[in-house]
């Protein structure tokens, strides 16, 4: 059976971070990744990364913007650390060889972002995930000899001992269909999000809450899970994302009447207000009808205000994104977009070194939740959430290895009760329904039921629904019977995994009976800090959630009310 020291689940920035630090500070580090690491949906991160590195900025102040931009459920104490290392991190990035965007001084040039009180993002055009996640890539490559990669593999649960540590995973190699147990003394999670449990998201086809819900199945605690991120700009028709950085570089929101109605609820900031915001804007301006396009469900994203030089130069993705996929020249013209699902603020609960309840068990990057979000992510701070916290995981899981020995696991029950699950459901018969259509209604009552505007009898109903698709999905059926690269099979237990994140996500959210962030109830419009100034921790008792509450850490910044 392999054994390493730190086991790293996903190979996003926050795995590949975390596997350089734990290398780094000398552990036998495996890091594993369902796809080819480069794959992972961090590639897709466009607009960039914040840290407070010009030379008038403060990261307090980048701080209290994440503070605010949270609506104060954020931890205080986790973003003083994330903001804190930003620069220092961003530098590090810097001499590892990203090619950041540099100004006519020879800078590195920074550009506005939504709910920042200055210009603090740091990026490369607007494809800097990429550039990030080959350059990380680039350096594992260099550490071959301590780390194991372990790509295509695709975990199917995690080990626990019987003082209830975490001590290793099973794993299915996806080319052979081959199962494996792997012990190690230390496992962190590195999963990503779970977008797909939404139709339409911006997230790809991988992201499907594996990792939280395979923490969920071991014990751990979930946090925030009702906090969901609707960005203000993705394509009407496909959902794809128009990165925030239209609106930092100077793009307009118009609605049909060709207002810049953003000047109603976030006069000071337009545009740039925090994405809760701005997307509530929007879908208010769709609801009272003065959306654009067919049926007048978009808003207008007009970059064509932006000079076209600099458009094509640091905004040439969404350029090609405009062209390929809604047949616009954004330069020329502008292009219809609403909000969409784009990220989820929750995850399995983490101390700020990325420590579950669960000892040996660790989580960071979009799978965890530390929070640093709380009930609303500014904008380019998920790419240093990755960074900061699959760095400080690392270290911590790596020093926690050096002082003990290798657990001995007898994991053969578990690796054939895994093996047998997926026999089971290449061999069911074709009378229920297919995975494919229970995933479209998951996707599609999510997005009808737990979105920008939510209220009691829309949730009510979903969790009834939810917990019918459960059943279906007991049953569902694929039509892949081989070994070899058998994704039908693979997606079968996604769609298990992404009905208990839709399940915790409504179940927070029928449990918040108040608007704060990404949650607003029509039913309960106010934010209400005597009641809910407090974290939703959710966890799997039997075979139902359980809530229970944990307080939100306060540092420096006492709640107040919330205006950009
Ligand atoms: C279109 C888009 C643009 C964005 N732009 C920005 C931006 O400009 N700035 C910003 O800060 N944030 C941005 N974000 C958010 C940010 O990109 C993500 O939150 C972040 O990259 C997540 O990184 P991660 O390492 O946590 O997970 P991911 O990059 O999603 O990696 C997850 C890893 O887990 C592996 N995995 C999952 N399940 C399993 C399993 N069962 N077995 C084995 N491996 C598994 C996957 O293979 C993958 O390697 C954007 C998001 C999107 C969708």
């Amino acid at each position: 059976m392999p054994a390493h020291d730190v086991l790293i689940i996903g190979a996003g920035l926050a795995g590949q971070r975390a596997a350089l630090a734990a290398a780094r500070e000398g552990a036998s580090v495996a890091i594993m990744s369902k796809v080819h690491p480069v794959r992972s949906h961090s590639v897709a991160a466009a607009g960039g990364i914040n840290a407070a590195i010009s030379v008038d900025d403060d990261w307090h102040s980048h701080a209290y913007d994440t503070v605010k931009g949270s609506d104060f459920l954020g931890d205080q104490d986790a973003i003083e650390v994330m903001c804190s290392e930003a620069p220092g991190e961003v530098m590090h990035l810097e001499h590892m060889g990203v090619t950041f965007h540099r100004n006519d001084r020879g800078e590195m040039d920074l550009r506005a972002f939504g709910g920042a009180s200055m210009k603090r993002t740091a990026y490369v055009a607007d494809i800097t995930g990429q550039a990030l996640l080959h350059v990380l890539y680039e350096q594992l490559m260099k550490h071959h000899e301590t780390v194991q990669r372990y790509e295509e593999w695709f975990t199917t649960s995690l080990l626990r001992d019987e003082a209830g540590g975490c001590c290793g995973a099973i794993a299915r190699d996806v080319r052979s269909g081959r199962m494996e147990a792997f012990t190690a003394k230390n496992v962190i999670l590195a999963c990503g999000g779970a977008g797909q449990v939404y139709k339409p998201t911006t997230n790809g086809l991988i992201v499907t809450g594996d990792g939280i819900a395979m923490a969920y199945r071991a014990g751990a605690p979930l946090m925030d899970m009702e906090m969901v991120q609707y960005h203000p700009t993705c394509l009407v028709e496909t959902g794809i994302l128009i990165t925030e950085g239209a609106r930092g570089e100077g793009a307009h929101l118009l609605n049909s009447e060709g207002e810049r109605f953003m000047e109603k609820s976030a006069p000071n900031k337009m545009e740039l207000a925090s994405r809760d915001v701005v997307s509530r804007a929007e879908q208010i301006e769709i609801n009272e009808g003065r959306g654009v396009g067919p049926g007048g469900v978009g808003i207008h994203l007009d970059v064509t205000v932006v000079p076209r030089k600099r458009t094509l130069e640091a905004l040439r993705e969404i350029v090609n994104l405009g062209k390929d996929f809604a047949g616009v020249d954004i330069t020329r013209e502008p292009i219809t977009i609403r909000p969409g699902q784009h990220y989820i603020m929750g995850g399995v609960k983490t101390d700020v070194d990325g420590q579950t309840p669960i000892a040996g068990l660790y989580a960071a990057g979009e799978v965890a939740c530390v929070s640093v979000h709380g009930g609303n992510r500014l904008g380019a701070n998920s790419l240093l959430d990755t960074l900061i916290f699959g760095r400080r995981s690392g270290e911590h899981a790596a020093a926690r290895a050096a002082g003990m020995a290798m657990p001995e696991v007898d994991a053969n029950a578990q690796l054939r009760r895994d093996a047998d699950a997926i026999d089971a459901i290449i061999s069911r018969p074709r009378d229920g329904r297919r995975v494919s259509e229970i995933k479209n209604e998951l996707g599609e009552l999510m997005n009808a039921k737990a979105a920008v505007f939510r209220d009691e009898q829309g949730l009510q109903g979903a969790l009834e629904t939810i917990a019918r698709l459960k059943e279906e999905t007991d049953s569902a059926w694929i039509d892949d019977r081989g070994t070899v690269f058998n994704q039908d099979v693979l997606g079968a237990i996604e769609l298990s995994y992404m009905i208990d994140c839709a399940e915790t996500t409504v179940v927070g959210a029928i449990e918040r009976k108040e608007s704060r962030g990404a949650q607003f109830r029509t039913d309960f419009p106010e934010r209400n800090d005597e009641q809910w100034l407090k974290h939703i921790d959710i966890t799997l008792d039997g075979d139902g959630p359980q809530v229970s509450y944990s307080p939100v850490t306060i540092t420096q910044w006492q709640p107040e009310e919330r205006k950009y």
